[in-house]
């Protein structure tokens, strides 16, 4: 009972901070951390929990987390975690009675800022809500390998995303009876494991957070997304495409030209381009026939940066090289057409701007309107 959630409050511990204290700058941070994680092997190291309930699903993590060793102990077998709140227990009992008055059921905290077409998106400040984003810090950790987990959370801003129709369909857990153990899952493909779902129809939950990215709140690097992850049941539907979708539209209504931390995950690389490339190709279909397509104006469009630009128009080879005196690439916009049927890309913007709650300044309402940076111009048309 060590672990009981539902004891007086504060249910749960915050994590400890790990032994190296953390006063460094975020990227000297993160390399740390990430040094952490995989030492002393330099390969990564075993899950020190085994399988996590979480909701009416069995999941299996990809890697160790922080969870205090006082609270769980070395490694844990089963791990419970709260779908809502993300509030943890190695003991079903007081789990169970912990679901029935979690107080995140009808919704993340924070603030919703989007919603558009069964998902929302909620402003989490970890300042005003540190044990909530500890935990969920703690529990996304189990996934993430490079990217490390900020326990300094009241310097980030967490966008959780909430389905309100959860495929697979999450069920109260009524002593996780109708739970079955899914296949473990691979590393390799980081295929999700089999959702199970109950054999009944026990009632549906409010609500289902299925992922969340972290941004700092002051970024030197001017970076908008420091760490993103979709929960593994939930993955290859999308998502990953609304979080970054949502990131890089916040970015352009508060003016603020970025992009997300680096090095990327080779897991965040693929669905980065993956991102790029369709939004890139977009912009460059929807332009006028006429229009000159400059990097300066597609990054004016997007708000992707121009190196990212230059190197993803590279990869989808939809650049023809000349020389000729300040322009050595053009974009062969019949190219762009061969590569969106080949690969059969869908052009439709994962969020929709008019979903958007919250007022993030107004100045750059305009898409057309020029651009107040002073960037290098890249010299490509
Ligand atoms: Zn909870």
């Amino acid at each position: 009972m060590s672990s009981s959630l539902v004891s007086s409050a504060p249910t749960i511990a915050p994590p400890p901070l790990p032994s190296n204290p953390i006063t460094a700058s975020p990227t000297a941070r993160t390399k740390r951390l990430s040094k952490a994680s995989r030492a002393p092997n330099a390969r990564p190291l075993e899950p020190n929990v085994i399988e996590v309930g979480f909701g009416n699903l069995l999941v299996r993590p990809w890697y160790p987390s922080f969870y205090p060793e006082e609270l769980v102990g070395r490694s844990v077998d089963r791990l419970y975690v709260c779908q809502w709140c993300f509030k943890y227990s190695k003991v079903l009992m007081p789990f169970l009675g912990h679901l029935k008055v979690c107080e995140c059921m009808a919704n993340p905290p924070g603030e919703k800022v989007y919603e558009q077409g069964g998902y929302s998106l909620w402003e989490v400040d970890g300042e005003e809500c540190k044990l909530y984003a500890q935990n969920l810090s703690l529990f996304a950790k189990l996934f993430l390998d490079t990217k490390s987990v900020f326990y300094d959370v009241t310097t980030f801003l967490y966008y959780v995303l909430v389905a309100h129709d959860p495929s697979p369909s999450i069920t109260l857990p009524e002593g996780l009876q109708h739970t079955t153990v899914p296949p473990a899952t691979t590393q390799e493909d980081g295929a999700p494991p089999a959702p199970s779902t109950s054999a009944s129809a026990p009632p549906r939950p409010p609500h289902q957070v299925v992922g969340f990215f972290s941004k700092e709140k002051m970024s030197w690097d001017n970076n908008n997304l420091a760490c993103i992850l979709v929960f593994p049941p939930w993955q290859k539907q999308g998502l990953g495409q609304i979080l970054m979708g949502a990131s890089y539209e916040m970015s352009k209504r508060e003016g603020r030209l970025g992009g997300p931390e680096k090095p990327l995950s080779e897991l965040g690389r693929r669905a980065y381009v993956h991102y790029w490339s369709q939004t890139l190709a977009r912009a460059i279909l929807a332009a006028p026939a006429k229009s000159r397509l400059t990097v300066a104006a597609l990054r004016d469009e997007t708000f992707i940066v121009a190196e990212d630009i230059i190197a993803t128009l590279q990869a989808m080879d939809v650049l023809e090289h000349r020389s000729r005196g300040g322009a050595d690439a053009l974009i062969n916009k019949a190219r762009v057409r061969e590569w969106v049927e080949r690969y059969g890309v869908d052009l439709r913007c994962p969020v929709d701007p008019e979903g958007f709650l919250k007022e993030y300044g107004d100045e750059d309402d305009d898409d057309e309107g020029g651009s107040e940076e002073d960037e290098e111009d890249q010299g490509e048309e």
